[in-house]
């Protein structure tokens, strides 16, 4: 559930980092895997126990 607009519309979306020259993007540096809420847009880092249990379709609960 998000914790923001309190719907069940959470999932799993992964998230690329670059780093970039002149805005291209040339390098990944970084590949990870983010809660996105799909209603208010609300992202959260979270881990690898978390995204297990949420990909299981359990609600996303946040500390
Ligand atoms: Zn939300």
């Amino acid at each position: 559930m998000c914790p923001r607009c309190h719907n069940n519309a959470v999932g799993v979306i992964t998230h690329k980092r670059f780093f970039s020259l002149f805005f291209v993007p040339l390098i990944p540096l970084k590949w990870g895997k983010r809660c996105k809420c799909f209603i208010c847009g609300y992202t959260a880092e979270v881990n690898k126990d978390t995204l297990t249990r949420v990909k299981q379709g359990a609600p996303l609960v946040l500390s």
